[in-house]
């Protein structure tokens, strides 16, 4: 079954509803399901829940609606609520395997697309288990640990395999492929 969501990243939902007026009213209070709160404390209010958002998608109840959080983006899912029904628990899962697709689709369009990718990337994808790429993508935010770059992402083991590390979340991170290359060059 087809879910067909919106989503943008949070800067630009908070823009989109300042200037509708529907995050804030024309008082400048802070417009949030039932009580209106001071404009300070909403400001607050959306970064706490934002922060909580790098973790799981979180839903917060905004003018009526309840908008979901995660990882620097809002979904809307009145759509699917409405349509089929679904409880939190359901929504946070569907949010979980977006997320993840849209991972897997860069991948193979890497894998597709860059053809000097292809050999580093297939002999990663038999080394990583798919449920470790998962939990390193989820847990880096699909970003370069040092430099928080999202292009040319790798999976790098933090003790080489070759050095005895293991498989696991714990020691695989994500770098960009210049961090990589950099990191390497001072091991060697
Ligand atoms: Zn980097």
């Amino acid at each position: 079954m087809p879910i067909k969501k919106l989503k943008m990243p949070v800067e630009q939902w908070i823009k989109v509803k300042e200037i509708s007026g529907r995050l804030f009213d024309d008082r400048g209070r802070f417009i949030g399901g039932e009580q209106r709160i001071e404009i300070l404390q909403a400001r607050e209010h959306l970064q706490e829940i934002i922060q909580r958002s790098e973790e799981e998608p979180v839903p917060a109840p905004i003018h009526g609606e309840v908008e979901w959080f995660f990882k620097g983006y809002v979904y809307d899912v009145s759509d699917i609520k409405d349509r089929y029904n679904y409880n939190d628990e359901q929504i946070q899962l569907l949010i979980l395997e977006d997320y993840d697709k849209e991972r897997r689709k860069f991948e193979r369009l890497r894998r597709l697309y860059k053809s000097e990718d292809i050999q580093r990337e297939s002999q990663q994808r038999e080394r990583i288990p798919e449920h470790v790429r998962i939990a390193v993508w989820r847990r880096d935010g699909g970003k370069c640990v040092r430099c928080g770059s999202r292009e040319n992402l790798e999976y790098d083991h933090i003790i080489p395999v070759s050095k005895g590390g293991s498989n696991t979340a714990r020691n695989i991170e994500l770098l960009c492929e210049r961090c990589n290359r950099e990191k390497r060059d001072r091991i060697e």
